[in-house]
């Protein structure tokens, strides 16, 4: 089964992630915790914010309050106030309250030292009743008195009958508000200031009190909302909000509900309404207001028994903040994301410029794997890919090496079968030889046998012959008749006796007398010789010895015969003339010698250049086919060798001579 390989994961794929993992992770860290800082901090600036708007609303609310007292001591505290009240005529009193009515208070009532109306600005008819009023008895009782106070829908009908409608409100049930039963809010919540008026010796004659009806009066919450706020808005929707409650319901608001109308009527969630109203204490927090997310601050308003009758509200819309987080966020995450880039591009150059000499060092281990060699990578850089590829380029300087050691060795090795084969080939050929020597020794040995015994039976009849004849011969007159016919019979016995003699030779059982012999002296010897058997006449003889050549070891006669054979063929080939060279040479210290016999003759066929060695082959007449055989057979003996080269041109012979007689195969 083939081996899967694992998946390719490139080492620039590792070090982009490696160097951007730790990158991403601080940055998606930091960013968090930034995120998480400026929403902890803007919320809580926010909040803090809104507790301190709380303080700046209710002095709003405080300043409203001292004004309405202030209108209501001054009028009170007038001499012309005791007067009007000693009196009772309410015509002098109305005259009286005549420039606080154009201050837009919604009750102005006199009273007398029994409580009972003098005189309503706003309901100048109703006279005479007694208001069961906290602050009427107050300052009945000689003491102003200034807060915020809940009349009943009666007190304010009495005051003034408009003033009940006006205070009316519809209840608005929401999500988040605390249960409640009944739909309508009748009560009023009024910031009322009252005041005893005094006659000359300081008895209180009467009480003036005038308020304000804050049920569906926004321009407190208005102003609140101009002086804290300054009228920002977000989206068209007012940032700064600010409510009164009465009990949980608002009855002035400048917070909207969803169908674009003040949410009066919406109320408080039981929550917020425990905390500030039955706990009197300050709520700052987050919180969910009509219809949005509010950052809140709710305090309670007190009554003039220190009760809670109702609330002051202040809030910011959260949503300008979200959308700074927002903001912020996408900032964040743009930056992150460039950052994010910026790290790809640069970790990918990296990546690129480190990966760089590992991929070329990839290519080349490759291209070594493939064969080539003496491959180096340049300028390896200082690190560890560096050294990576240091370590290549010893390696391949290694392998180099190695390789031309390997073929060093290789090519010797070669060589060493090449000259073994060559010597097994010559040993071969010298076998083949030493067995082609063998049996033409045998045969020759044979034929000697054969020819010896022939020579010896003929020798004797010869000898009687040539005897006979001789006595023949010198028995015939000179000029007798058959004494040419005796010549011949002896020349034809002589010839025979040659024959018999060759045969002789060629059967020779004797073996070699070895001496010091001059080959020079030998040659030089024949030539002077052998004028008497073949014609010189026309033969010129030329001699090239060697003059390094001194006596070499051998059977002086034997090599004469030899010498003399070649040297007669040799002018025999010649019959035209022609150049006899006869040539010597030392083949230097312990290497022995060659004799060259060469004529100019008209050379040996070639097929006759094989046969040339063997007994009793001859072309010539009267040639006996012994010469070469014999010739070959002595040479051979002293462990050297003949060659012969012939052409059109001429024939030459080539006796090689050991320096001394190896071990012969001739049968002796
Ligand atoms: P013979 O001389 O009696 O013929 P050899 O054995 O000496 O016998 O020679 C054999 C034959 O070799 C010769 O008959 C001749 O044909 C040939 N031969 C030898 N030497 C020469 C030479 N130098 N030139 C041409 N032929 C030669």
């Amino acid at each position: 089964m083939p081996t899967r390989l694992p998946r390719r994961f490139p080492i620039r794929a590792k070090l982009t992630i490696g160097a951007l993992a730790p990158l991403f992770l601080a940055c998606f860290l930091c960013s968090l915790t930034g995120l998480y800082l400026i929403k902890a901090k803007i919320a809580n600036q926010a909040q803090e914010k809104v507790r301190t708007d709380l303080n700046s609303a209710r002095e709003v609310y405080q300043n409203e309050l001292d004004r309405i007292a202030e209108l209501v001591d001054l009028t009170s505290g007038s001499p012309f106030a005791a007067t009007a009240f000693a009196t009772g005529d309410r015509r002098v009193i109305a005259q009286l309250l005549t420039p606080l009515q154009q201050k837009k208070l919604d009750i102005l009532t006199a009273v007398d030292a029994r409580g009972r109306v003098l005189y309503r600005a706003h309901n100048p008819v109703s006279v005479g009743d007694r208001p069961e009023c906290y602050f009427v008895q107050r300052a009945l009782s000689g003491s102003a008195v200034t807060g915020s106070c809940v009349l009943t829908a009666n007190q304010l009908a009495a005051e003034s009958p408009d003033l009940a409608r006006r205070a009316a409100i519809s209840v608005v049930s929401t999500p988040h508000a605390r249960p409640r039963a009944g739909t309508e809010e009748h009560s009023g919540m009024v910031m009322v200031s009252a005041a005893p008026v005094r006659n000359a010796s300081g008895e209180v004659i009467g009480a003036l009190y005038g308020a304000t009806l804050l049920n569906n009066n926004n321009h407190l919450v208005d102003r609140i909302k101009q002086i804290v706020y300054e009228g920002v808005k977000f989206h068209g929707t007012d940032v700064g909000t600010a409510t009164i409650f009465l009990g949980d319901t608002r009855i002035a608001t400048n917070v909207m509900a969803s169908n674009g109308q003040r949410a009066i009527g919406t109320r408080l969630s039981e929550e917020v309404y425990n905390r500030v109203l039955l706990e009197k204490k300050k709520w700052i927090a987050r919180a969910f207001v009509v219809n949005d997310w509010y950052f809140t601050a709710y305090e309670p308003i007190l009554g003039l028994k220190g009760e809670a009758v109702g609330s002051l509200y202040v809030g910011m819309l959260e949503k300008p903040y979200t959308q700074m987080q927002k903001n912020v966020n996408s900032i964040l995450y743009l930056v992150l994301l460039v950052t994010s880039l910026l790290g790809i591009a640069f970790s990918s150059i990296i990546g690129a410029l480190l990966s760089r000499p590992i991929r070329e060092l990839e290519s080349l281990a490759h291209r070594v794997a493939l064969g080539e060699r003496d491959l180096q990578m340049e300028e390896p850089s200082a690190d560890e890919v560096g050294d990576l590829a240091r370590a290549f380029n010893q390696m391949t300087r290694a392998l180099t090496r190695q390789e031309a050691e390997i073929n060093l060795l290789h090519r010797g090795l070669e060589l060493k079968v090449q000259e073994r084969t060559a010597e097994l080939s010559e040993k071969n050929r010298q076998l083949l030889e030493t067995q082609a020597d063998l049996a033409r020794a045998e045969k020759l040995a044979d034929l000697g046998i054969m020819a010896a015994g022939v020579a010896h039976e003929i020798n004797t009849p010869l000898a009687i012959i040539r005897g006979n004849t001789e006595v023949l011969e010198m028995c015939l007159p000179p000029e007798h008749g058959n004494r040419e016919e005796v010549e011949i019979i002896t020349r034809q016995t002589e010839r025979m006796a040659k024959i018999v003699g060759n045969l002789l030779a060629f059967a020779r059982q004797k073996s070699l007398d070895r001496r010091q012999v001059e080959v020079h002296a030998v040659l030089d010897d024949i030539l002077a010789q052998i004028g008497h058997q073949v014609s010189l006449e026309r033969v010129r003889i030329a001699r090239d010895y060697d003059p390094d050549l001194g006596a070499i070891k051998g059977d002086a006669d034997q090599l004469r015969q030899v010498l003399s054979n070649l040297i007669l063929n040799a002018t025999q080939a010649m019959p035209e003339g022609g150049t006899l060279t006869l040539s010597t040479r030392s083949l230097g210290p312990g290497a022995g010698c060659s004799i060259d016999v060469a004529d100019t003759g008209s050379g040996i066929a070639p097929e006759h250049l094989e046969k040339i060695f063997t007994p009793f082959f001859t072309t010539k007449d009267s040639g006996t086919g012994l010469g070469l055989s014999v010739s070959y057979g002595i040479i051979k003996d002293h462990g050297g060798d003949i060659q012969v080269t012939s052409s059109q041109l001429g024939t030459r012979f080539r006796i090689i001579l050991p320096p001394e007689k190896p071990q012969s195969v001739i049968l002796e």
